[in-house]
């Protein structure tokens, strides 16, 4: 393997890790060599996109010992994807056995400490039983799936030019965006990659009720930071990303304040930083925002490098991630 090639894309591994939950009852964990999976062509997830996912790494310390981050987290994040959309999720205890094994029967595809890389982890659920009818689905299939994926200081740490939402938003008003769901990525799909060739690296959104206040990115959160204060959205539909709630937590431990509240559009202008945070680059900065609505381009920070509150939080997660920094919430947990 050239690790120093991995970008964020799909490699395939020794195994997958499935379950199926089935007349009341999740039947054993199995590992499989074959990552293709035979479904009912008129599965509820293929019908009417019964679908939640969560996502994940496994970090090869500097140590040599293996660490996921906070996966119970993800494991309480995929049962309340599973609530909302009334099917059956794997309880935690579950959820972290099958990461860990997924991990564990591909050892030798969790990329070095050198690399700076990581082994990517995708737990996801869908509803199998055969339906036309709707009614939530009570056959479900858990798959963990991981794939090595690269991720570098220089390029996570880089400033980029983001699009704000003009023509389209990600979520309405009490519906879905707080859930971890593929509804959600289907429906941002084209948008993210018309944005791309225009650009753009991503589109931020406004909360769709007003329009006047920040969301966040299509598939990371926002954060600012302003006169040495930790600012976030507090929005119903917002997805709850652990980086994010991570990062707060840090941020306090560094002595800044921390807020989590309504952030209008014009006071970005006022922001020293900001910036996308979210498992896969864990922060990006952002350099500019561009609202050709009103040809208004915001600018916040250096083109050239990420702002020095920005790096204190990169650097320290990144730390406790890969082992070099203390953990001092507890949030690794080691396989062994
Ligand atoms: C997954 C996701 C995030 C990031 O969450 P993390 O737990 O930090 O990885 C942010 N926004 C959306 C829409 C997401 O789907």
């Amino acid at each position: 393997m050239d690790w120093s090639k991995l970008a964020f894309s799909y490699t395939k591994t020794n195994t997958i890790i499935t379950s199926l939950y089935k007349n009341g009852e999740w039947g054993p964990l199995e590992s499989s060599t074959d990552d293709t999976i035979r479904i009912s062509a008129l599965a509820g997830s293929l019908q009417y996109g019964i679908e939640a996912f969560e996502g994940l790494k496994a970090y090869e310390g500097c140590d040599g010992k293996i660490r996921l981050f906070r996966p119970e987290e993800n494991a309480k994040r995929l049962q309340r994807s599973a609530d909302f959309l009334g099917i059956q999720a794997p309880c935690t205890d579950m959820f972290i056995k099958a990461c860990e094994r997924a991990v564990l029967e591909n050892r030798e595809f969790l990329p070095p400490y050198s690399s700076g890389a990581s082994l990517y982890i995708r737990p996801f659920i869908i509803g199998v039983n055969p339906q036309v009818g709707l009614i939530c689905p009570h056959e479900v299939l858990f798959v963990v799936a991981v794939t090595p994926v690269g991720a570098y200081a220089a390029e996570a740490l880089k400033p980029i030019k983001v699009l704000l939402a003009r023509d389209h938003d990600r979520a309405a008003p009490m519906g879905t965006g707080s859930y971890k769901i593929g509804g959600n990525y289907a429906a941002a799909m084209l948008a993210g990659i018309k944005a791309k060739q225009q650009g753009y690296a991503m589109i931020l959104y406004l909360e769709s009720a007003n329009r006047k206040y920040i969301d966040e990115f299509s598939s990371s959160n926002f954060f600012g930071i302003k006169d040495n204060s930790y600012i976030t959205p507090d929005s119903d539909t917002v997805l709850p990303s652990i980086t994010n709630k991570s990062l707060l937590q840090l941020a306090q431990d560094m002595g800044l304040t921390t807020e989590r509240r309504k952030i209008a559009l014009e006071e970005l202008h006022e922001m020293d930083e900001i910036g996308a945070c979210g498992t896969a680059v864990v922060i990006t900065p952002v350099h500019e925002v561009v609202d050709n609505h009103n040809n208004i381009t915001i600018k916040v920070g250096e083109s050239e490098r990420a702002g020095h509150i920005s790096t204190a939080l990169y650097n320290k997660l990144t730390g406790i991630q890969f082992g070099r920094k203390h953990d001092t919430h507890n949030w690794c947990r080691i396989i062994t």
